[in-house]
């Protein structure tokens, strides 16, 4: 393929790939995903190594737009890794919204603006548990649209406290669609967190990763 001076960089993608949604408020949803290669954070929990330090392919915007239109999906989701450390992800990110429904996961480092308007954020804010939460750029809170959602990955009690803390100072659930708590899988039963949100009557959603009770084998596309 010709590349021109105005073509935007190429991507460098991990894997594309079509499934369930398995978290969000579209959990569920049948979904185009594409997750962009290399991370600039290091979580202990991080369950996507091949995606942060992994092979990565090249691929056009243009080539990833027309794999989306060819999926027949009303869903996209880029993923990473951290999809905004790459120079062309606006550019893909305004070309995708031009065909569908977007979701964006962003790890809550970078600016939230570098994402289009309408494409639906899911940001997350790093618990200490993650080794990562001082990495945060909190000026993304007052960025966040109305339509985004807000996930906070919770390892324990510390990190569940710590999140309720923060949701509350910064008034996070009034700011964004939903406010998601997700337990760090083997390490935080379900029904703990679940209980400790009940108890305390908090504004958010459970989140659980409905990928992995559907295909608990698979490793990567989910
Ligand atoms: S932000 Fe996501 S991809 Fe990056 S290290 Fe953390 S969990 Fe892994």
């Amino acid at each position: 393929m010709k590349i021109t001076r105005m073509d935007p960089p190429p991507m460098a993608v991990s894997e594309i790939f079509t499934s369930i949604q398995g978290e969000s408020t579209r959990a569920g949803s049948p979904c185009f995903f594409i997750r962009l290669a290399g991370c600039n954070l290091d979580c202990r929990y991080c369950d996507t190594h091949y995606a942060r330090k992994g092979a990565a392919r090249k691929m056009s915007v243009a080539e990833l737009t027309r794999a989306f239109r060819e999926s027949c999906l009303p869903l996209v989701e880029v993923t990473g890794g951290e999809p905004l450390m790459q120079a062309g992800t606006p550019a893909l990110l305004r070309s995708l919204i031009r065909c569908g429904q977007l979701l964006l996961e962003t790890n809550g480092s970078l600016n939230r603006n570098l994402a289009p308007s309408g494409a639906v954020v899911i940001m997350d804010i790093k618990t200490p548990a993650s080794g990562e939460h001082e990495r945060m750029d909190w000026r993304n809170i007052r960025r966040l649209k109305a339509h985004d959602e807000v996930k906070f990955v919770i390892a324990d009690r510390h990190d569940y406290l710590w999140a309720v803390e923060t949701l509350r100072r910064h008034d996070i659930d009034r700011r964004c669609a939903a406010v998601l708590f997700s337990p760090v899988a083997g390490t935080l039963p379900s029904s703990r967190l679940a209980g400790w949100i009940m108890s305390d009557r908090l504004p958010v959603r459970l989140n659980l990763q409905w990928h992995r009770v559907i295909w608990p084998q698979r490793r990567r596309g989910v």
